[in-house]
């Protein structure tokens, strides 16, 4: 029998099978003992892998209906090692709306290492086909399409099977950041794509307590490629957050269910607001992505934008929210607001955020959990704190 100083440093047996522990232990361990010199262990190294990380590796896996997965530190780590199987002089078509860091990775890292990008609006056939044509002409045929499914903040919606079947015409991978819709809404894996991203910091982990990134696939040479970058450059998951992500993505399905009807009905409320001009939901009727939304994804996501009219002062609006939180970041039970041209899109010139249509007066929402009425509540006396004197006077 050990002293209790020697038991504390080595703890109890982590044999799992005579554990029975219901959950994955958390290995907090950086390497792993070899039983000889000669006999390789399974587990050598935590930066190569360890049983909490390949745990959550392999729900994701088993979500998106990928035969392997990788956990990364965060979803851009993620991004970046999907971005990292090509090589220089490659050429890659991004969607014309995609995250603010993909697009700064690509262009202030990614540019720099010999790839070449060009864009294209993905929920547009023609134009999706116009853009490998024209890199087709170029000299530079492309070697993959990437983009969002679900845009952001103004949630466009893409039809993954016909941007799938304009790239394998093309002969080009399909990689899909997948972060708004999750393996809840769909799996595009099974619609064709060839590599599926997300920022689990979001969604999947769903409490924003975590930053987490996940890479899938089905193909056994991507997967290589992939795990080359999470265990070469090194931005993997640790084994603490990879049991927070295993632990909040039990719970995915319900909070999902739950964004998405409470969602709707902000959206519905936010539209027969005598303040509000537009709304961005593909869950409404009147949307014009509805119909695409509604054949393909289960959920439409908790993520919703809409545009004050100018008697209103967007600013004052946000400051005026005592439920929602002002933060940035999504997909999480907290309800959180923002302004994205003075936060998430702030370091996009005005012109290209115009151009993009993220107006100064457009408010995103990510909706949480909570009981609906309430969430509706706070953004009515917000909505009114925020009425400008001028609009209040004239409407004397
Ligand atoms: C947040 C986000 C990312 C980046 O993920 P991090 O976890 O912040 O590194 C990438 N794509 C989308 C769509 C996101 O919302």
């Amino acid at each position: 029998m050990t002293h209790f100083e020697t038991q504390l440093v080595h703890g109890a047996s982590i044999d799992d099978n005579s554990t029975r522990a219901v959950n994955p232990p958390i290995y907090n361990s950086s390497t792993y003992a070899f039983e000889t010199v000669k006999e390789y262990p399974r587990w050598d190294y935590a930066r190569s892998g360890n049983p909490t990380r390949e745990a959550v590796e392999k729900q994701v896996a088993l979500l998106e209906h990928a035969s392997v997965g990788f956990a990364f530190s965060s979803g851009l780590a993620a991004i970046h090692a999907a971005f990292s199987i090509f090589k220089p002089g490659d050429h890659i078509i991004t969607g014309d709306n995609i995250y603010g860091g993909t697009y700064s990775i690509i262009h202030e890292y990614f540019e720099r290492w010999g790839l070449t990008f060009s864009e294209a609006d993905t929920t547009n056939e023609e134009a999706l086909e116009k853009a490998f044509v024209e890199a087709e002409d170029s000299g530079h045929p492309a070697r993959a399409i990437y983009f969002e499914v679900l845009t952001n903040p103004l949630l466009k919606v893409s039809d993954v099977r016909t941007v799938v079947r304009v790239a394998k015409k093309h002969n080009a991978l399909v990689i899909i950041d997948n972060t708004f819709v999750t393996p809840y809404g769909q799996q595009p894996l099974d619609l064709g794509a060839d590599i599926v991203v997300h920022s689990a910091t979001k969604y999947l982990s769903g409490h924003s307590d975590i930053m987490a990134g996940v890479a899938v696939t089905n193909d056994a040479e991507l997967a290589q490629k992939l795990y080359f970058a999470l265990n070469r450059v090194g931005g993997a998951l640790s084994p603490q957050d990879a049991n927070l992500l295993r632990r909040g993505i039990q719970t995915l399905a319900l909070r999902m269910e739950r964004h998405d009807s409470n969602a709707l009905k902000v959206a519905q409320w936010l539209e027969n607001n005598q303040y509000v001009t537009h709304v961005n939901y593909p869950g409404l009727e009147s949307n014009q992505y509805h119909k695409i939304a509604s054949e393909q994804l289960r959920s439409y996501g908790g993520v919703l934008s809409f545009e004050l009219d100018e008697r209103v002062d967007a600013e004052k609006m946000l400051d005026s929210l005592k439920l929602f939180t002002v933060a940035v970041s999504l997909g999480a039970v907290e309800s959180l607001a923002e302004l994205p041209c003075r936060m998430t899109h702030f370091e996009l010139p005005r012109e290209e955020r115009l151009k993009h249509g993220i107006t100064d007066g457009l408010v995103r929402l990510s909706i949480g959990i909570e009981d609906v009425e309430d969430i509706i509540d706070d953004l009515d006396q917000a909505i009114h704190a925020a009425v400008r004197e001028t609009a209040v006077r004239e409407a004397l």
